[in-house]
């Protein structure tokens, strides 16, 4: 893995990614999974421990999680909910530490700190800079074509984010 300073799934600037724990894996539009997400973090922490693989919606991809877990803050970011509960047991335990503790992305070993910025700069939200992020190639073609974030003009943006969000569904095999 590079070694790096900047947490990929946190990186600041208003971004984060939960894409693995299956953020975005529902048959939804964004409002009804922010919708979902922010209920689910309303409800308090520690909440009813769930084993990750269970499944309460429709799925875009049948074989990715959709894990019960994924809460999004009042500031917009998609977190964990059982991270830092100290009380985790048994199965969730064993998943958690077997899993989710040791699970890295290949952005981690592909990209740069530098790069990751720039994807966290130009879309500062948990939505599409997650799936940016996990679009690799993007990033890089992004980064050789432009010295800031701030220089990718407003429709070379909106077309980015149809063509990530296009490729992630257009992903699902069905
Ligand atoms: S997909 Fe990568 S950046 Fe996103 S939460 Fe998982 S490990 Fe972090
Ligand atoms: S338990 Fe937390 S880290 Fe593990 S998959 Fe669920 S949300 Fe992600």
């Amino acid at each position: 893995m590079n070694s790096r300073r900047i947490n990929i799934c946190h990186p600041g600037y208003g971004a984060s990614c939960s894409l693995c724990c299956g953020s975005h894996n529902y048959r939804m539009d964004i409002e009804q999974i922010e919708e979902l997400l922010l209920k689910r973090t309303a409800a308090g922490s520690p909440p009813p421990y769930k084993h990750p693989y269970i499944v309460n919606h429709e799925k875009l991809y049948r074989d990715a999680m959709q894990c019960p877990h994924v809460g999004l803050s009042e500031d917009n970011e998609v977190f964990c909910l059982i991270y830092a509960e100290p009380d985790k047991k048994g199965e969730i335990l064993s998943f958690f530490n077997g899993t989710c503790s040791n699970f890295f992305c290949p952005a981690w070993d592909v990209l740069t700190d530098k790069q990751v910025i720039f994807a966290a700069r130009l879309m500062k939200d948990w939505f599409y800079y997650s799936l940016l992020i996990n679009d690799i190639e993007a990033v890089q073609d992004l980064c050789a074509s432009y010295s800031s974030p701030d220089d990718v003009p407003e429709d070379v943006l909106d077309e980015l984010k149809e063509d990530i969000l296009d490729r992630f569904v257009a992903e699902d095999g069905k």
